[in-house]
């Protein structure tokens, strides 16, 4: 018997694992919206239960995320921090400590601070680009290695292969956050993390439809006890927003070549405004980790972040002047977000915090969605002239 071909990405985000429905052949799998399944005799059934611990159209979502993932099953969650909850939860018990990523998803920070803290989970937040820093913050009870890169809004990138070594060394377990560029753009469990976690909500809806979460990991132990604690705490994702998702992810790497190409194109355009003081995108030669992005990445992104060579109160009425760009919180979708992330994301941080992070408070990140970039580019010049006058230090 011949081998299954080797599928590429887009082919493998619309038929990767695909699930038939066999009822009607209809060829979007169906919205499977039930509670409970019928036992066909007492005790047997075809595989479902109750919804609480599988459904069939998040099953079908979960194999869809498992094809890009390179895994052999994912879970599916009600959000990605219902994810990551689920992740420590399932890990941890009191006397654990967790090493994080510094610049962590504002919901992780909480998580910690606010609740494990009460379970005698011991965690740091560590500098994950400095590999120094993190060998010396493991200690002899620390159990998981949970990293972001790029981080948010810095787009700060962490080593992932030489962190999985570090990690592994030490018998730590390293789960990477991946929101931001998906297994398209970064395959972390191929770089070496033992977890890949994303929150769905953003590029693989990537329509502002849902909230949901996935986890993936080779080890199939782990696998099956995240599936126990997810049936036990009822984070499983919801049959609706799992087929609106599915729906989403098949345009996942078209959209994800646009997102690319759109951020490069506006953070080129920014860079070389006057007007601009700075701009992160890992895919400017500006970037003091570009070599890493290059090394560890297949792709730069969606996201970038900006500084204007103006005040504070000047950069948020720049904001406030964007038309086409939607003031909003979250990423990833088709619509351009703009944040200040001073006021938003980061609002619970000091500003001494925020300055430690290199997060200023007139810092303005981007999700550059797929509006053309002359477009966008226009409505940055029309809120200069708002916000500066006509003559505003034109280019
Ligand atoms: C949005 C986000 C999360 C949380 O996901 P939800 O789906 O909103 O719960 C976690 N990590 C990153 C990087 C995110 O952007």
């Amino acid at each position: 018997m011949s081998e299954a071909p080797i599928l590429q990405p887009s082919t493998l985000a619309i038929h990767g694992n695909r699930v038939r429905e066999k009822q009607s052949n209809s060829i979007l799998f169906p919205i499977h919206q039930t509670a409970t399944y019928v036992h066909e005799t007492v005790g047997v059934t075809k595989g479902y239960g109750y919804s609480r611990g599988g459904n069939p159209t998040v099953n079908a979502l979960e194999q869809a995320i498992a094809a890009l993932e390179g895994t052999a099953t994912a879970l599916c969650f009600r959000s990605g921090m219902g994810a990551i909850s689920t992740l420590c939860l399932a890990l941890l018990k009191a006397g654990d400590h967790v090493i994080l990523s510094e610049v962590v998803y504002g919901g992780t920070i909480r998580l910690f601070r606010q609740v494990l803290e009460n379970f005698a989970i011991e965690y740091s937040f560590v500098d994950t680009a400095d590999l120094d820093a993190v060998r010396q913050a493991i200690r002899p009870n620390s159990k998981l290695l949970f990293v972001e890169t790029p981080a948010n809004p810095t787009m700060k990138l962490a080593d992932v292969a030489a962190l999985a070594e570090i990690a592994h060394a030490k018998g730590l377990l390293l789960a990477v956050d991946n929101t931001f560029l998906t297994p398209l753009l970064q395959d972390v469990l191929k770089l070496g993390a033992d977890i890949s976690m994303l929150s769905t909500t953003k590029y693989i809806d990537g329509h502002n439809a849902t909230i949901g979460g996935s986890l993936a990991t080779h080890d199939e132990t782990l696998t099956e006890r995240l599936r126990l604690v997810r049936k036990t705490l009822g984070t499983i994702q919801a049959p609706f927003d799992a087929w609106l998702t599915l729906q989403g992810l098949k345009t996942l790497p078209a959209r994800l070549e646009l997102h690319c190409r759109h951020a490069a194109a506006v953070a080129a355009w920014l860079e070389a405004d006057s007007r601009v003081h700075c701009v992160n995108y890992p895919g400017l030669d500006s970037f003091a980790q570009k070599a890493i992005a290059e090394r560890q990445q297949s792709g730069f992104g969606g996201m970038l972040s900006f500084e204007l060579d103006a005040s504070v109160e000047e950069s948020l009425r720049f904001i406030d002047a964007l038309k086409l760009c939607t003031c909003a919180e979250s990423l990833g979708s088709v619509e351009t977000l703009v944040t200040n992330p001073a006021t938003a994301s980061h609002c619970d941080l000091s500003s001494e915090e925020r300055a430690k992070l290199g997060v200023s408070d007139r810092l303005i990140r981007l999700s550059v969605g797929l509006e053309a970039p002359q477009d966008l580019i226009a409505d940055f010049e029309q809120a200069f002239a708002a916000v500066f006058g006509a003559d505003g230090g034109a280019r």
